[in-house]
């Protein structure tokens, strides 16, 4: 490692952006949340699995790929699951139904990922199997429960287990959450059984009909936060270096993560850093499906090859929101296009010292493509140690898959066939519009639409542009 380079991370606990020091630089260890497998993967989802395959790219760089253990959960048990499970395949057991959704998503899960030049994680955990006490003694969800009540941070009531949150004095610190004005502003809506309208479920009973493990407080599933408690101490011990996962995790998600883990622990952190991407927007508008901007990473891929969709989300600062448009992915693919014409045949054996200074301070990927840009003006004008270092650079961060021929040519056959047939579908729909033949020009519209092409007509004419 260049002892010139020192990593600085963000850290959303303690509200600032300092040193990296690992507990254990021969054994760095980041946890960051995974899919819960019932659906195709959205773009939003894509965006943590890219930022910190970035992060473990660079800690693999720094302390050596066998010195950095990264894992990443697969959420198996969730009620959104056993609908899908039941919706999909009436007739058959549940379980067998559960086991059929979880194991194609997670099929497509990887595929999609994969594409994205993301790296597999060290270990991916399935929360199904870290639900009962282990034959290997790894730290399980039952055991902790079991930890947290002998404890006194949990208690029994209504047929769940419960997280006692008034027991742990600082619960809400890292999302800024008062715990005082909480209870003050929760006059209804709370259930009877919680002492405190912040408490939540460890543990709860399932029906005949539901998927059930026998515990020690009847056959039940254990609720959403456990499971990445059990799975980090699992692989990475009671405390570690990074915890990761979305802005939207940070509260309840991440705060309960913490409360069991230091409560179950008594550990005064579960983790030393605590970092946070921002959301994601398309073309501005929050995606959803009601508003039919909701792209699942699969579609995507369809239309754009994958390291324009890695590139496109590295254009921003991961802990910025980004806006998610056609335009920027346009602009993404030009890029990589001359990239991969400017870098040609060279594979390079050095990384710049200037995208690592970008990639340490705080994973500035938007600086980190200023400077490949600098790079590839050097080498466009002869400087065979810029090629070099953007080849390299490059291939670093995960791109450079293909060779420049293979690129050039995917790019040709995309462009050509849309281009030609697009126009002419507009010119036609312009003559309908002239003789004010209507019909015509919304079936145009709508063949086009079909297509995937987006059209914008103002004074001076229609544009069209490809709607993802
Ligand atoms: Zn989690």
């Amino acid at each position: 490692m260049n002892p010139s380079l020192q990593l600085r991370l963000y850290d959303t606990l303690t509200r600032d952006k300092r040193d990296f020091v690992p507990i254990d630089p021969a054994r760095v260890r980041m946890y960051v949340c995974g899919p819960t497998v019932y659906d195709f993967a959205h773009i939003g989802n894509a965006r943590p699995v890219i930022v910190f395959d970035v992060l473990y790219r660079l800690l693999r760089h720094m302390y050596g790929d066998s010195h950095v253990t990264y894992v990443r959960n697969i959420t198996d048990v969730d009620d959104k699951i056993n609908a899908r499970a039941a919706r999909d395949f009436p007739g058959m057991p549940l379980n067998e139904a559960i086991r059929k959704v979880t194991e194609k998503t997670e099929a497509q899960f990887h595929a999609d990922v994969d594409a994205l030049a993301c790296l597999r994680p060290t270990v991916e955990p399935r929360a199904t199997d870290f639900v009962l006490p282990r034959a290997d003694g790894k730290a399980d969800m039952v055991t902790l429960i079991k930890q947290l009540i002998a404890r006194g941070h949990a208690y029994e009531a209504g047929g769940e287990v419960l997280f006692d949150t008034t027991s742990m004095p600082d619960y809400g610190a890292l999302s800024g959450r008062n715990l005082e004005e909480q209870q003050a502003g929760a006059r209804v809506a709370v259930d009877a059984h919680k002492k405190h309208p912040n408490d939540f479920v460890l543990w709860k009973q399932s029906s005949a009909d539901e998927p059930g493990w026998d515990s020690p407080w009847g056959r039940g599933r254990p609720g959403w936060h456990i499971e990445c408690s059990a799975m980090s101490a699992a692989y990475l011990g009671d405390v570690f270096d990074i915890h990761g996962g979305g802005l939207d995790l940070i509260f309840p998600h991440h705060e309960n993560e913490i409360a069991q883990s230091r409560c179950a622990h008594g550990t005064p952190v579960m983790a030393n850093y605590w970092m946070h991407n921002g959301f994601l927007q398309v073309e501005g508008e929050k995606m959803s499906k009601s508003l039919g901007n909701f792209f699942t990473i699969h579609e995507l891929l369809a239309d754009w090859p994958g390291e324009v969709l890695r590139f496109n989300m590295l254009r921003t600062h991961y802990r910025q929101p980004i806006d998610w448009t056609v335009k920027g992915l346009e602009e993404s693919w030009k890029t990589l296009d001359d990239w991969y014409w400017v870098v040609g045949d060279s594979i390079g054996d050095r990384i710049s010292n200037a995208v690592l200074a970008a990639l340490s301070d705080d994973l500035n990927t938007h600086q980190v493509i200023t400077v490949l840009h600098g790079l590839r003006n050097k080498a466009q004008s002869g400087d065979e140690t810029a090629r070099n270092e953007l080849a390299w650079s490059l291939r670093m961060l995960g791109f450079l898959r293909e060779s420049a021929t293979s690129w050039a040519a995917r790019r040709q056959t995309n462009a050509d066939v849309d281009a030609a047939k697009v126009q002419s579908l507009i010119d036609a729909r312009t003559a309908a519009r002239a003789a004010r033949d209507f019909k015509e020009s919304d079936r145009i519209r709508d063949e086009l639409a079909a297509m995937g092409v987006v059209l914008k007509d103002s004074k001076d004419g229609t544009t069209w542009e490809i709607a993802r």
